[in-house]
């Protein structure tokens, strides 16, 4: 699967533009096709009580909350997936849950069953953006991450796969100079998302 456009509202829907329950599909409004959405947001803190329970802002910076329905407070080992305060959390086909009360926000609820598709990507959600589109820039055939050759043969980078090296040298720079030691990790976060062939 190609990566998906960050920067389109529509693949990556704010908070307040998530469908409801009710709604027909946002990417395909006729209900005709299956195209995914996501909901990209940065984790600010886990505010678990009696389920588990993370409060994250927006690509438009608007606090909400993410619950895990039908799940104890323990049901969910949130820091060992990676939903800790400071990453991403990625809900595919995420709806969000009207408030009942006109003057309070509404909330996006995880059902049990798909708990498990709920994913995080370790970095803030500049950066995550920045990398994604940094990635669908160069293809998925780049050529070196280093000094830009497409000649010979190319290795990936073993951490990610999403990177290619002509040689231990650039390969080497890439990581400290070229700044793929921070990039690396979230990299591979996104290409175990999306994939990118
Ligand atoms: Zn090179
Ligand atoms: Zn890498």
């Amino acid at each position: 699967m190609p990566l998906p456009p960050f920067t389109s509202p529509t693949a990556f829907p704010t908070f307040a533009t998530l469908p409801t329950p009710q709604d027909p599909d946002p990417t395909s409004p006729d209900g005709g096709g299956d195209e995914p959405w996501y909901l990209l947001a940065e984790i600010k803190d886990d505010m678990t009580i009696t389920k588990p329970t993370l409060v994250c802002l927006d690509r438009a910076g608007s606090p909400f909350a993410l619950v895990f329905d039908g799940l104890e407070r323990d049901g969910l080992d949130l820091k060992a997936l990676g939903l800790r305060k400071g990453a991403c959390v990625v809900v595919p086909r995420a709806r969000r849950t009207p408030p009942k009360d006109a003057s309070k926000r509404g909330f996006v609820s995880v059902a049990r069953g798909t708990a498990a598709e709920v994913r995080a990507v370790p970095a803030p959600l500049r950066t995550v953006v920045e990398v994604a589109e940094g990635l669908r820039a160069q293809g998925p055939q780049p050529g070196c991450a280093g000094c830009g050759s497409a000649e010979g043969a190319l290795a990936r980078c073993t951490g990610c796969g999403g990177v290619r090296y002509c040689s231990k040298a650039c390969q080497v720079k890439g990581w400290s100079e070229g700044g793929h030691k921070g990039d690396c990790k979230v990299i591979k976060a996104i290409r175990g998302i999306w994939g990118d062939e």
